[in-house]
């Protein structure tokens, strides 16, 4: 296993900002940690990455309990914090060189040099860090993470405060990396996490609300939509049986429902029974993983 978390607990004070939570990431995953602000993602990350002490549980990185070997599951993982610090006076190079040296690497250019072919910084490479656009900067972070070749790539909203061209292009340079590493990456944005990754951690006030695959998360737990058009303009009252059921105009009606197949033939008796003309009777799942997510960690 790449990542486990067993049982862990934060606490500030009485808050629980990690809520004795567990998972797994196996090798070679992309998962992504989705929940609203204040959930609790940073915090389990930073124990993660072992830059925060837990108050209870554990965390592994490859099989290495990251509160006993701190320095050895560090060599493991390629971090990107929330508020990436960087040194913005320093040029882009100078600054790998001093994290390819913390890290102690043997050959240093050649890390260097694959580090900024790896994120796309070449173009740039010459520059001061301050000089870059945001999207170079988080760039900039990216490499510094890669710089030691880590399994394991913890990225906390590596999109976060970026255009929408930019949010694109790091996700690509995300996705290349998902193709020999681990990679947890966290986001509050619904789409950035459909769009990277089939598996998916819902955290919410501390407690993990899913833990699942989008297509599954999607599929069983909510309902699916019909959209009946019909010639005729009818009175809702011979959908009277049925649940859930709007008119959009006078020809079009939409059902929710669990069972759509069960529904589609009532639809069908219906409309033999009535001498309804259907123009067309079509399944959708309605449920984006928007909704889901909105179920899962509404407020009470
Ligand atoms: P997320 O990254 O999901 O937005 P965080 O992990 O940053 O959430 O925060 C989870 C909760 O813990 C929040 O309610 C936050 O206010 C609280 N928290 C985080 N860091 C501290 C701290 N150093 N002291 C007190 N509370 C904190
Ligand atoms: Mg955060």
């Amino acid at each position: 296993m790449s990542i486990e978390v067993k049982n862990l607990l934060k606490e500030y004070g009485e808050q629980k900002a990690v809520n004795n939570i567990s998972f797994e990431v196996k090798q070679g995953e992309i998962v992504g940690f989705l929940g609203p602000n204040g959930a609790g993602k940073s915090t389990t990350m930073k124990i993660i990455t072992g830059y925060l002490a837990q108050t209870g549980g554990e965390a592994y990185v490859c099989g290495i309990n990251v509160a006993e070997q701190p320095l050895e599951a560090k060599k493991k993982i390629g971090y990107l914090p929330e508020l990436n610090a960087l040194y913005y006076d320093m040029y882009v190079k100078e600054y790998l060189g001093f994290v390819a040296e913390v890290h102690g690497l043997p050959n240093k250019k050649e890390a260097i040099a694959k580090a900024i072919e790896t994120v796309g910084l070449a173009l740039e490479a010459k520059k001061k860090i301050g000089q870059l656009s945001k999207g170079y900067k988080q760039r900039v972070g990216l490499a510094a993470a890669l710089i030691h070749n880590p399994e394991v790539l913890i990225l906390d909203e590596p999109t976060s405060g970026l255009d929408p061209n930019q949010i694109v292009e790091i996700r690509e340079v995300i996705k290349k990396q998902g193709l020999n590493k681990t990679v947890l990456f966290s986001s509050h944005i619904l789409q950035e996490v459909e769009a990277m990754c089939e598996r998916v951690i819902i955290i919410n006030k501390g407690n993990i609300v899913a833990d699942d695959t989008i297509n599954h998360l999607l599929k069983n737990k909510y309902q699916s939509e019909l959209r009946l058009e019909i010639k005729e303009v009818v009175d809702a009252s011979i959908f009277e049986d049925i649940q859930n059921c709007t008119a959009i105009n006078s020809h079009i009606w939409l059902f929710r429902t669990d069972n759509p197949e069960a529904l589609k033939r009532r639809l069908l008796e219906i409309s033999l029974a009535k001498n309804l003309n259907i123009i067309s009777l079509q399944t959708g799942n309605t449920s984006s993983l928007e909704d889901v997510f909105r179920n899962l960690t509404k407020s009470e």
